[in-house]
């Protein structure tokens, strides 16, 4: 199984970029990095101390009872999206993560909702959720934070 890497869309960021409103209804907050923990969710790269970065509310999933918004940074200069088919993104072995299994209705398949506390086993069990014929699809998500990191789905 390829597994296949999918961050936010260009569209959504090149929105946000322009002032759009976020999933919220509201603009980016402007910040600066400081470095670590600053994951950019369309080019999948960690925004370098003293760059740039827009911080908004993102919605990963359709309308509808699992529905949510969390927040996200991107790059506040352009970047380019970065889809890393078959091996995850740097940004992936940052510490624990979560992954929250979803069916082709967009809904949580709990059963193969994974912790991941050793960034190395993660690719393992995002395998282990994909295999599920029920899974769609899956988000990686930063255990502490919760926020939403990139979806995965069997290429
Ligand atoms: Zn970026």
């Amino acid at each position: 199984m390829i597994l296949n890497i999918v961050p936010i869309t260009a569209e959504t960021a090149d929105a946000i970029r322009a002032g759009g409103p976020d999933a919220a209804g509201r603009p980016a907050a402007r910040m600066v990095s400081t470095g670590a923990g600053f994951p950019c969710r369309l080019c999948l790269r960690n925004i370098g101390e003293g760059e740039g970065a827009l911080l908004f509310s993102y919605a990963p999933n359709p309308p509808g009872p699992f529905w949510e918004a969390g927040p996200v940074f991107i790059h506040e200069a352009a970047c380019r999206r970065r889809r890393c088919n078959g091996r995850l993104p740097t940004v992936a072995r940052g510490g624990a993560r979560t992954i929250r299994a979803y069916d082709a209705d967009h809904r949580i398949v709990y059963a193969e909702n994974r912790l991941v506390d050793d960034p190395a086993a993660l690719e393992m069990e995002l395998r282990g959720a994909l295999i599920h014929p029920d899974v769609a699809y899956v988000h990686v998500r930063n255990s502490r934070a919760g926020c939403f990191a990139f979806r995965v789905e069997r290429a």
